[in-house]
């Protein structure tokens, strides 16, 4: 029996994914027929981006899941005409961009770089940097990507901790949870990372009271969603010193509108929501292992908890 799974995100994804899809697919012995143009009564799966054009489900009669091909199902989660099982992606080609941009920020500030990349008056300053072991990095956020990042900046001898909603185990990685657990975690975070979903939950979970807790001079870094900060607070506590600095990779709106005080501060760098991209050739792996889950009555990997939002 062929299966219908329609791809419903934007022609350059297509063209990333149509290979490698079909590859995963037929690894599987699933028969299917992929295409961006199956009429919607006939679709068995749809390989989903929330930026393309298929908005009302209700068409999609026979549709047995949503496949999303991004770790964010905020701009899906909540849609109304959405009635069957809802899959985010978890990418090990993304987990391990993601993994390469934390670290590769966090090190940017745990060494000093930026005074000796932007030097123009050639100052001679040698200033001594503190070994990894006596630097905190706390990462918000222990998913997928958090505890990726958390386990590879232990493993540098970076003085890990981790916070998320329920109890982890990681270990010699100090955890923390729930809104004590985030308080007394955000006390000693010389750097934090966000890695948290956008949900009710964690809506400004960075604003004035939760950013005076962490230490003078903190480093804030943000590759999870724009509005798990409280932007304005941030510029607040930048400008007063409190907060050294924020790298921010997302943002309440994008692109950022060039008016965004983020430009200009001498004390944000931004960079275009570039710190993990899906993979075709490993997300295709997921996504057809998924297919065939729901062809042999397995339960779904990843399935999005829609009413925590995550
Ligand atoms: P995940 O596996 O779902 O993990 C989410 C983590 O956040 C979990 O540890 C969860 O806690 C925790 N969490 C959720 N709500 C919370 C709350 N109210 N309080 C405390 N902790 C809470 O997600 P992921 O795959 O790691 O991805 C994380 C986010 O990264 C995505 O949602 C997306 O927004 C972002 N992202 C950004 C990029 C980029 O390029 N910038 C790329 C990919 C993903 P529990 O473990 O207790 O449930």
């Amino acid at each position: 029996m062929t299966v219908n799974i329609l791809f419903a995100a934007t022609d350059a994804r297509w063209e990333d994914y149509r290979t490698p899809l079909a590859t995963a697919l037929s690894a599987r012995g699933i028969n299917a027929h992929l295409a961006t143009d199956i009429p919607a009564p006939d679709v068995d799966y749809i390989v989903y981006a929330p930026n393309s054009t298929v908005q009302d489900f209700r068409p999609f009669t026979r549709a047995k899941a949503v496949l999303n091909l991004w770790a964010g199902v905020e701009n899906v989660v909540n849609n109304p005409t959405l009635n069957i099982p809802l899959a985010r992606m978890v990418d090990p080609g993304m987990t391990q961009s993601m993994t390469e941009w934390v670290t590769g920020h966090v090190l940017r500030h745990h060494l000093g770089m930026d005074a000796h990349i932007h030097n123009p008056d050639h100052k001679w300053a040698p200033a001594s940097v503190p070994l990894a072991q006596e630097r905190s990095v706390l990462i918000l956020g222990l998913g997928a990507l958090g505890q990726s990042a958390a386990r590879t900046l232990h493993g540098l001898n970076f003085n890990v901790s981790g916070w998320s909603r329920t109890p982890k185990d990681l270990g010699p990685i100090k955890t923390h949870h729930g809104a004590a657990g985030l308080d007394t975690a955000l006390q000693s975070a010389q750097i934090a990372v966000l890695l948290l979903p956008d949900t009710r939950a964690t809506d400004n979970l960075l604003n004035d009271r939760t950013l005076a807790l962490m230490p003078k001079g903190a480093i804030l870094i943000n590759p999870g969603r724009g509005p798990l900060i409280d932007d304005t607070a941030l510029i607040r506590a930048l400008n007063s010193g409190h907060i050294g600095h924020a790298t921010l990779d997302v943002f309440r709106m994008e692109p950022l509108p060039d008016a965004h005080p983020f430009w200009a501060h001498p004390n944000v760098t931004v960079t275009p929501h570039i710190a993990a991209e899906t993979k075709a050739a490993t997300a295709s792996e997921v996504i057809a292992e998924n297919v065939y889950r729901g062809e042999n009555a397995l339960p779904l990997l990843h399935l999005v908890d829609r009413a925590r939002g995550y």
